[in-house]
């Protein structure tokens, strides 16, 4: 299994030159399986280059789209996905609960009056899977967890036939005041032994309190659920748009500090576009990736 990041921004882009190094782009990450099967977590603006790289390979195969709830960060990058314009395209639409179900059928982003073109107007052919089991997907099976956010949000796990996985927590507030849908306990058992833990890290913790209650989590939280699912390696994700490049390398200093203090065998990575991990060897990872390198 390969993992790259196409947008690792949460809220909003963020462009400009104090970003450039981890990338402003909305929530994106392209999952190839061990049998080259595409799947495509949330669809924020790092969706467009992730269309131009498909078209580039010729990729021909269904493009299987998960999105963990309708706030704009995670689908505005929608309507300029390529494939969605190509006629021999298949995109299958996976829905896991009530609310996903409603989004993919409502599809508001194409409803005219945010995008002047129709989803019924669409070229790409359009599968829905609206099944709140397990979904079986190319090697593997995608499961789901509800997640603490305001409006709700759906959190994946992808386990490949090869053995290898990967979750994906975001939108995610892992100590919200009030309700939970999902408990600490219960997200490290959903992530437990996962090569890479991909989760909403966009606060740090002196934007506490004022932040509590916005939907996401804090660093220092994240790492620790990391530790106690015992993933190999954590990506933190979701980044503020406020969070320039030097503040995400403070980050990173810090992750490394926590994890050589708290959990040596726990590999921590600031996301950032471009990043390609190979999930199956994930002491290894290829740091190096950036946009537009040759995948290997
Ligand atoms: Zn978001
Ligand atoms: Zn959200």
């Amino acid at each position: 299994m390969r993992v790259r990041f196409w947008g690792v921004r949460g809220s909003l882009p963020s462009p400009g030159p104090s970003t450039v190094r981890y990338g402003g782009n909305s929530v994106c990450v392209e999952v190839r399986l061990a049998d080259d099967t595409c799947i495509v977590l949330d669809a924020g603006t790092g969706i467009r280059q992730l269309g131009n790289a498909l078209a580039a390979e010729a990729h021909r195969t269904p493009i299987h789209l998960f999105i963990t709830h309708g706030h704009w960060d995670h689908i505005m990058g929608l309507p300029f996905f390529g494939p969605v314009y190509t006629p021999d395209t298949t995109i299958v639409l996976h829905a896991t609960t009530e609310r996903s179900v409603r989004g993919f059928r409502k599809a508001d982003i194409f409803d005219v009056a945010h995008f002047p073109v129709a989803f019924t107007e669409l070229p790409a052919r359009f599968q829905r899977v609206e099944e709140f089991g397990n979904h079986r997907v190319g090697s593997a099976t995608v499961r789901h967890i509800e997640l603490n956010h305001p409006g709700g949000a759906t959190g994946f796990r992808v386990d490949d036939a090869d053995g290898t996985s990967i979750c994906y927590l975001t939108d995610n507030e892992l100590d919200p005041p009030g309700e939970r849908a999902s408990t600490p306990e219960q997200l490290a058992r959903f992530a437990a032994g996962t090569d890479l833990l991909i989760h909403d890290a966009q606060y740090v913790a002196d934007d506490m309190p004022a932040k509590r209650g916005w939907g996401h989590s804090v660093v220092d939280q994240v790492l620790a659920l990391a530790r106690d699912a015992e993933a190999r390696a954590v990506a933190l994700h979701h980044h503020d748009p406020d969070r320039d490049d030097a503040a995400l390398d403070a980050i990173a200093e810090h992750a490394a500090r926590w994890t050589r203090a708290h959990a040596p065998a726990l590999r921590a990575h600031v996301a950032r576009e471009g990043l390609t991990i190979a999930s199956h060897d994930s002491r290894d990872l290829a740091t190096a990736a950036t946009i537009g390198a040759p995948r290997s």
